[in-house]
């Protein structure tokens, strides 16, 4: 299974500079970025808990 960033939905598989983390807020859900999006500070959204970063 392919990674993909959850804010632009590239792939960032082996990707320098992507993150894998869990939701902040639930811990339920995984997020990708990529590090365009990071350093974009482009928003994420978590369908399970409704948080949304950055942050
Ligand atoms: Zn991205
Ligand atoms: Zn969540």
């Amino acid at each position: 299974m392919a990674d993909v960033c959850s804010s632009c939905k590239n792939q960032v598989t082996n990707m320098k500079g992507m993150v894998r983390f869990s939701c902040p807020g639930c811990g339920k859900v995984e997020f990708v970025r990529c590090q365009r999006c990071r350093a974009n500070a482009v928003q994420y959204k978590c369908q399970e808990c409704g948080f949304s970063g950055p942050n």
